[in-house]
């Protein structure tokens, strides 16, 4: 299997207090374990990030990463120049802070020749819970400084596009910057203002208890509308467009812990502890049966097969996002993966 275009994902923290109701990680903020990088953890994380195949380094968490600036700009200090980082956050700190932020990680990652889109949640499950209003002052900071090596754009679960969007306009207009939406896709809007446009994704809600059926992008949907996009069959993975072959998807957890995205059930290594690079991950693929499986079969088609008994039909339908799915049926019954094949 050829392998190309990877990602890093990198959740730095467990530590948040804002308490959204859907959070998926609210199990995880009473740990708040942070990812201290040792020296051998920078090695490994300056080898990957680093690795020409690498198309992007996103740093989140499984908190509010913003907690944990310092882990942040140490992980950028490792580069080595030409990469795309990635910085999800809710934007919750004061203003004030928040544009000191900005201007330090522009500053680091201008003068290591790198870039960082800035990715911050807006629906209103976080909008209800952040009063610090980042997302109009981080669009009129863009405009106002134009930072050489920063670029902004959104995310937000899809049951309400129209509170997101609604949102943003008048969060711009409040500064003055009128803009209009254009959709893309089902999966995709662009926020256009003056000469810039700003990306609006949309994701799937896990484990959607809270939202009637019809009001939410079904597991299907939410596929067939990834495979629109990429004009190939959804596997698990970093998937690149048509033509192009898949890259891997790496997860560091705060632990340090080192798992394939989407496929937790199954812990790789620890990025404190083990030497891992590239070729590292690329073997377990080709070794892995079931790694191989997620990694070459159509998704759909891989859930047909588990789809055995009723129990297992409803929990898939339940958790409703292809990167939940394989850590609760794991969960569920840990001999089930074997049938992954
Ligand atoms: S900001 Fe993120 S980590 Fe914090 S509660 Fe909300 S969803 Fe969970």
């Amino acid at each position: 299997m050829i392998l190309d275009n990877h990602l890093i994902y990198i959740d730095i923290t467990q530590l948040c207090g804002i308490g959204c109701d859907f959070c998926m990680y609210s199990d995880k903020h009473t740990i708040k374990q942070d990812l201290n990088l040792n020296e051998l953890g920078e090695k490994n994380i300056s080898g990957l990030i680093n690795h020409p195949e690498v198309k992007r380094v996103t740093v989140s968490g499984e908190g509010e990463p913003l907690n944990r600036i310092h882990i942040f700009k140490q992980i950028l200090k490792l580069s080595k120049g030409g990469i795309a980082f990635e910085f999800i956050s809710s934007g919750f700190l004061l203003q004030r802070k928040l544009i000191e932020f900005y201007d330090k990680v522009n500053e680091i990652v201008t003068s290591n020749g790198d870039t960082c889109n800035i990715r911050l949640s807006c629906d209103s499950y976080h909008i209800a819970k952040i009063k610090s209003k980042p997302h109009g002052a981080s669009i009129k900071y863009f405009f106002e400084k134009r930072p050489q090596g920063l670029t902004f754009s959104f995310r937000s679960i899809d049951t309400d596009k129209e509170f997101t969007r609604n949102y943003l306009k008048e969060q711009l207009l409040a500064y003055g910057y009128d803009s209009e939406l254009e959709t893309v896709d089902v999966l995709e809007d662009h926020l256009l203002s003056g000469d810039s446009i700003f990306k609006i994704e949309y994701k799937s809600l896990v484990k959607p208890t809270s939202v009637k059926a019809g009001e939410y992008m079904d597991l299907g949907q939410y596929i067939a509308a990834k495979e629109n996009r990429i004009k190939k069959s959804f596997t698990l993975g970093s998937l690149n467009g048509e033509g192009l072959p898949n890259g891997m998807d790496i997860t560091i957890k705060p632990s340090g812990e080192i798992f394939f995205y989407g496929i937790e059930s199954l812990n790789l290594a620890n990025i404190l502890k083990d030497d891992v690079d590239i070729e590292f991950f690329k073997n377990i693929i080709r070794d892995n049966k079931m790694v191989n499986t997620l990694y070459s079969k159509p998704f759909m088609e891989v859930m047909g097969d588990l789809n055995s008994d009723d129990s297992v039909k409803k929990l898939i339908r339940q958790t409703n996002n292809p990167y939940w799915i394989i850590k609760e049926l794991n969960a569920f019954d840990e001999n089930l993966l074997n049938k992954i094949s």
